[in-house]
């Protein structure tokens, strides 16, 4: 088989580059090769809850409405010297896509390869979980980031009684306190037993789990979701790649892994905008966008970015959760000099009241001495989101906090 671009994995980043390089050169003759079938992360909780997998399955018609030769239910090889087969067919390419993905990444305790314990990063798993979902089914969600949050959610309504635990804060990478505070005190009222500051030490059954030992104290349980963060997938066969950040392939600019090879979306690293760095961030925003771009270049355009803000805006038990740039988290991790500072939103007479979210609390993160914003962060009721997704741009521009006013956003805790 013959391909001007093949593109390995058909996940949001693979999906994306794909249709990038078919509107670039309609002309050529682009492969997308996945072992499962596209679709976006988000929609397994809904294959956990009963929808049968086909109906979440939007993007394999696009593709192919754009003209892509979508090869799906099949693994690519990657064979010495770079030769990629698949389905034992060897595919010869003009240009590589990586777009491999994540996998889910579990901390290595004892017990935790019992039954009863589960990772959730793909239909599969959503799969095997529907059939421990019963009412009084006693549950650990061990990690409290988006997705452990969102599990903890829908097990608790789903009757579960359910124990969230997490070694540092809840949703630490993307909000501060006192936002996160929020977010544990709507779990608690869903009758969720959050336990901060607590890591995992053991799993404990025979044979199936019985219980899970984290800070120190035993907690019943016979259903356990590991939702620890994810590692790149990284095939090694590939020559001349270079790793970077927790192994992701190292990538410039223009997404550009080696001569003739691009890497996008979770298998790799990505510039972050309001910092400069390098980072490694598998969210889908990064995915999509460094797709695109991985995309247009393996068809021969010059495009490059100098780097990403981070998005995500999510609605968690009811609530408006949006996050963008960099959150104090990410501003240590990348060693940026920042405070966090606390805003209220000036509703001014006259003003447009569902501007602002009802009740929603902001936080913007800046640069120490500078008051440069890098990130902004909002908790609340619906309608939060918007100031916040206006102020992306003012990110991306360098601007400082005070410019953040025509947003309707001043610092309250500050002269
Ligand atoms: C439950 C869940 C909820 C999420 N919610 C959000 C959210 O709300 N907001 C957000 O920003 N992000 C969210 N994410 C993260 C987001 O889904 C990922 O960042 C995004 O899916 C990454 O896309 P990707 O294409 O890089 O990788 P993936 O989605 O991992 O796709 C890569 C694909 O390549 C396949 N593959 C790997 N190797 C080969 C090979 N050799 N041959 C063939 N196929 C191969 C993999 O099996 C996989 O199907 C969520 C993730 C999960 C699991």
């Amino acid at each position: 088989m013959r391909a001007d671009v093949l593109v390995v994995g058909a996940g949001v980043a693979g999906a994306a580059a794909a249709l990038a390089a078919k509107r670039r050169e309609p002309g050529l003759r682009v492969v997308l090769v996945g072992d499962e079938p596209p679709y976006r992360r988000p929609d397994i909780f809904s294959v956990m809850e009963g929808l049968p997998p086909s109906e979440i399955d939007t993007l394999g018609a696009e593709l192919r409405r754009a003209g892509v030769d979508v090869r799906v239910g099949r693994r690519a090889g990657f064979e010495e010297g770079g030769a990629i087969a698949v389905g034992g067919e060897e595919v010869e390419y003009g240009a590589l896509v990586l777009a491999t993905g994540a996998s889910a990444w579990v901390p290595p305790v004892g017990g935790i390869d019992l039954a009863g314990v589960h990772t959730f990063r793909g239909i599969g798993d959503a799969f095997s979980l529907r059939g421990g979902i019963e009412p009084g089914v006693r549950a650990a969600v061990v990690g409290a980031g988006l997705i452990g949050v969102k599990m903890a959610a829908h097990l608790a309504r789903a009757g579960l009684k359910v124990t969230l635990i997490e070694m540092l804060s809840v949703m630490w990478t993307v909000l501060d306190p006192p936002l996160s505070d929020r977010i544990r005190a709507a779990l608690e009222a869903d009758g969720v037993r959050v336990m901060e500051g607590a890591a995992l030490e053991s799993v404990r059954g025979d044979g199936r789990v019985r219980e899970v030992v984290a800070g120190g104290t035993a907690i019943p349980a016979d259903l356990v979701v590991v939702a620890t963060g994810v590692r790149p997938t990284v095939p090694g066969d590939v020559p001349e790649l270079a790793r970077g950040i927790r192994g992701a392939v190292r990538v410039d600019r223009r997404a550009r892994a080696g001569e003739g090879i691009y890497a996008a979306g979770d298998c790799a690293e990505s510039f972050d905008l309001p910092s400069g760095e390098r980072t490694y961030r598998p969210v889908g925003s990064v995915a999509y966008l460094s797709g695109t771009i991985a995309g247009l270049n393996a068809a021969g355009a010059g495009a490059s970015y100098r780097g990403f803000v981070r998005r995500q805006a999510e609605v968690v038990l009811g609530i408006e959760v949006t996050s963008v740039g960099l959150s104090g988290a990410e501003a240590r991790a990348l060693g940026v000099p920042h405070e966090v500072v606390t805003l209220r939103s000036e509703r001014r007479p006259g003003g447009v009241g569902w501007w602002y979210g009802d009740g929603a609390d902001y936080l913007a993160v800046v640069e120490r001495g500078s008051d440069r914003v890098l990130g902004l962060e909002a908790v609340g009721w619906a309608g939060s989101r918007r100031p916040v997704a206006a102020a992306i741009p003012m990110i991306g521009e360098g601007r400082s906090l005070g410019d953040l006013e025509v947003l309707g956003l001043v610092p309250s805790d500050r002269s």
